[in-house]
């Protein structure tokens, strides 16, 4: 059998080989074959990736903006020429269908993008004259080394959130990508330094718990952007906080579409199906439950399942491909036994894609497109994250009915109406208690101008990812209050607290 590739760290600038000889199997999902190791760090790879930051910092942080800003122009046109290479590195790791992929670099791209007019994001204040003689200014500077954790499901644009914001606003990056999809972090810092960022402004550690808790617990490091499940997140950002950082953690998500009896109902479904299968549902911005309101159930549920059943499921390198493969067998297991415990609990299966076989890719993780119907909340596939290609479909009688339940759930990522009432539709964004939502729009994900981010559950810590969220995240604000007195002006020094002349 041939040797495995090696995925490694990436420490000053190059590929570093890792401390100890701890690894973790990268799994081709459409195959079900093992295509690569990745190495695991230690607390010792982590304190060369921190050393090797702080250097970096000392210069990065002091170069103009200017010069900055050109390092992200640079980068921005090679990722953009490296678009391909890195869906297909995606989709290879993760199992998704390429055209998703490169979905997926597009909007990471446009991070970049916004963090190439740091010069504008980064303009500070200031006010002429706040007492005799005196002036003040505001302006932000960056905080050091800054760390982001991120999940296996956008390898690509969930660390492009964090680190052309972090890198444009002077700091540097440590990123710890996921152990299951590792390889596109490589790509990324590849390209970073054929862009001209210096050395150990971004550096890549591969691995698990282990590399998180020394990154949680390293007082060298600034702050910690984490994306990832909800019981991680919430670790992170007390294990985080406790050693005085600064914390964003973004957790998971179940999120819900409300469907009207007003709602043009092919449009809707037609939605509803993208958003809940794209991807096989590994999105924290998928629709996992719709909420039929007023007697549209039946109706709705009879047209997804006959849209379900068209959906084109195979290996994510295949054009005809819809929806690919689940990211590793575990995970495959996990959805397979949720839908089970639906059934079991009195949940009609719908739509049934616990069967599923690809020809040609009979060892593949796949599952088929599901759907739940008469699904309660006491049910384990309503209260538990499904992360998989499920819908479950619920039924009430009215909208306050479904805001109230929305509202009962402890996530609070993402949802989204299908109406065609205005009213309707601004009543339920302004009561529902849910981060970022979708008015006929079933995935409701900010541009890069904007932030993103969840409340409730789906977020631990008080601000959003990229926009000017992300800006004040990855800098502190300073305040100077000058004078210039001439030599020979009095100094109208007093023992009283000062007040404005
Ligand atoms: P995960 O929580 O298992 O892993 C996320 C990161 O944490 C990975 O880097 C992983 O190596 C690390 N990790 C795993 N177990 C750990 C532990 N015990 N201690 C410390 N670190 C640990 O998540 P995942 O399965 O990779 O990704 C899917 C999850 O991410 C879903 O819950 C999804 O909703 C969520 N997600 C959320 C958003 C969002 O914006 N809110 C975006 C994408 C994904």
């Amino acid at each position: 059998m041939d040797e495995l590739r090696t995925v490694t760290h990436w420490i000053d600038g190059a590929p570093a080989r890792a401390a100890a000889d701890r690894r973790s199997v990268v799994w081709n999902p459409a195959t079900g074959r093992a295509q690569a190791e990745v190495v695991l760090a230690t607390g010792e790879d982590v304190n060369l990736a921190v050393a090797s930051g702080r250097r970096a910092f000392a210069q990065w942080s002091m170069s103009s903006v200017s010069a900055r800003q050109r390092v992200l122009f640079a980068f921005r046109e090679l990722v953009n020429a490296n678009a391909e290479r890195l869906a297909k590195c995606i989709t290879a790791e993760h199992g998704k269908v390429l055209s998703d992929a490169r979905g997926e670099v597009q909007r990471g791209l446009e991070v970049v993008e916004f963090a190439c007019g740091i010069g504008q994001l980064l303009k500070g204040e200031y006010s002429d004259q706040v007492s005799s003689e005196v002036d003040s200014y505001t302006f932000r500077q960056p905080i050091g080394v800054v760390a982001g954790i991120t999940p296996f499901n956008f390898p690509v644009m969930v660390p492009m959130w964090m680190h052309p914001v972090a890198i444009a606003c002077g700091n540097s990056f440590i990123l710890k990508p996921s152990e299951r999809d590792p390889s596109p972090s490589l790509i990324l810092a590849e390209l970073w330094r054929d862009a001209g960022l210096p050395d150990g402004v971004f550096n890549v550690v591969q691995g698990d718990r282990e590399a998180v808790d020394a990154l949680l617990d390293h007082p060298g490091i600034a702050a910690i952007s984490f994306v990832g499940s909800t019981p991680i997140a919430r670790v992170v950002h007390e294990r985080a906080s406790a050693t005085h950082k600064r914390v964003q953690a973004l957790g998971g998500a179940k999120n819900h579409a409300v469907v009207l009896p007003d709602a043009e109902l092919d449009f809707a479904v037609e939605h509803l199906i993208a958003a809940g299968f794209g991807s096989a549902g590994e999105r924290c911005m998928a629709i996992s439950v719709v909420i039929a309101v007023g007697g549209v159930g039946p109706d709705l549920i009879e047209r997804l399942g006959v849209r379900a059943a068209t959906i084109q499921v195979g290996p994510g390198d295949d054009a005809a491909s819809e929806m690919g493969p689940i990211v590793t067998e575990a995970a495959r297991q996990r959805i397979l036994e949720i839908i089970d415990a639906g059934s079991e609990e009195g949940a009609r299966v719908a739509v049934d894609g616990r069967g599923c076989t690809v020809e040609g890719h009979e060892d593949g993780f796949f599952v088929g497109p599901t759907i739940l119907a008469e699904v309660t909340p006491e049910m384990r596939c309503y209260r538990d994250e499904i992360f998989g290609p499920v819908l479950c479909v619920m039924e009430v009688a009215t909208l306050d009915a479904a805001i109230a339940l929305i509202n009962e759930n402890a996530y609070g990522n993402g949802t989204a109406i299908f109406t065609s009432s205005g009213d309707a539709a601004r009543r339920f964004s302004r009561e529902v208690e849910v981060g970022m939502v979708g008015v006929n729009v079933p995935i409701p994900v900010p541009m890069a101008y904007h932030s993103f981010g969840g409340w409730k559950d789906s977020l631990f810590g008080e601000h959003h990812v990229h926009g000017m969220e992300g800006v004040s995240f990855y800098t502190r604000a300073k305040v100077v209050t000058q004078r210039w007195p001439e030599a020979s002006a009095p100094s109208g020094a007093s023992y009283h607290f000062p007040t404005a002349r």
